[in-house]
């Protein structure tokens, strides 16, 4: 909710749907469709709770898309597809705890090894089982020198 007069100078507040600023990671990304409260006289912007969180959600989904990472969302589902907790999903990828909250929050960001390792996992969802099985770490023979 928006107050009805603008904190500000005292103007009208009136709903407006508008494209707002938001920085993400020192970058400032211009995310659209924001609904808000706007002050007729002086311009300032009135947020809900929820238009803030929806705000930030799309800001680090734009610039994650930008860096070509997967949105917080895409590494939810990815998690969920193997019906895995945060802490297994952690296990699974070899990152530490509390690693993948922060990047399904958006408040950390993946680094591309990650990223690509979810990607791969996402479209081979059957290596899940290669990571768990234990079987990259039977080390290979040693090819037999020729006598030659
Ligand atoms: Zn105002």
């Amino acid at each position: 909710m928006y107050p009805k007069k603008c904190a500000a100078c005292g103007g009208p507040v009136a709903e407006s749907v508008g494209t707002l600023p938001f920085s993400v990671r020192g970058e400032t990304l211009e995310v659209p469709g924001v609904n808000h409260g706007a002050c007729g006289e002086c311009g300032e912007v009135y947020l809900s709770l929820d238009a803030a969180e929806r705000l930030q959600a799309e800001a680090v989904r734009m610039s994650k898309a930008a860096r070509g990472l997967l949105s917080p969302s895409e590494i939810r589902e990815i998690r969920r597809s193997f019906a895995m907790s945060q802490a297994a999903f952690e296990g699974l990828l070899g990152v530490g705890p509390k690693t993948v909250i922060r990047w399904e929050k958006g408040t950390v960001f993946q680094g591309a090894t990650a990223d690509r390792l979810m990607r791969l996992l996402r479209a081979q969802p059957e290596l899940a089982r290669v990571l768990t099985s234990g079987q990259l770490y039977v080390q290979a023979r040693a090819p037999e020198r020729s006598r030659a």
